[in-house]
This record gives C-alpha cells, sequence and structure tokens, in this order.
C-alpha cells in the first residue's frame, strides 16, 4: 500500500466549460481555515477552475486519513499563547 496510490485517488475528472469535456483536474489547496480547507479543482487542460470543495470538520479529518500523512503538517493547528 503506497502513500501515490492514495494521492492519485484524490485526483479525478471534472466537467471542463472551456474544453467541452470531463478533464483530469488538479486539486490545489486554496485555503486554509482553523475549521476548513478550500481546495480548489483546475483543469489540467487549459488551467481554468472547474470546482472548489470545502472540507469541514470530521470530513476533514476523514479526507486527511484518506490522503494518508501528506497533509498532516498542515492539520497541526497551534494557538498562540500570549
Ligand atoms: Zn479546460
Amino acid at each position: 500500500m503506497s502513500q501515490q496510490q492514495f494521492e492519485n485517488f484524490t485526483a479525478s475528472s471534472l466537467y471542463c466549460e472551456k474544453c467541452k469535456a470531463a478533464m483530469p483536474v488538479r486539486e490545489r489547496l486554496l485555503l486554509v481555515l482553523p475549521d476548513k480547507e478550500i481546495f480548489d479543482y483546475l483543469c489540467t487542460g487549459c488551467g481554468s477552475s472547474v470546482g472548489r470543495r470545502e472540507i469541514t470538520g470530521g470530513e476533514k479529518l476523514m479526507a486527511q486519513a484518506m490522503a494518508g500523512r501528506r497533509r498532516r503538517r498542515s492539520t497541526a493547528v497551534h494557538q498562540l499563547t500570549p
């Protein structure tokens, strides 16, 4: 069981209006908030945004579990203590 497999699993195809076809997309981390992460999906053909996904709370934990340990770094939210 390799992590590479899991990384590929998250990449999927979405319909691109510019390409007029279902194109493989690239997942891009758009925004990281303490309680959620927002991902942008970019068409690999023309580079335009074809979708967006918000991952919050338990959903985020599940996605992280599926994505392996690749994003563990970003999950460690350090609270600022005075
Ligand atoms: Zn496209």
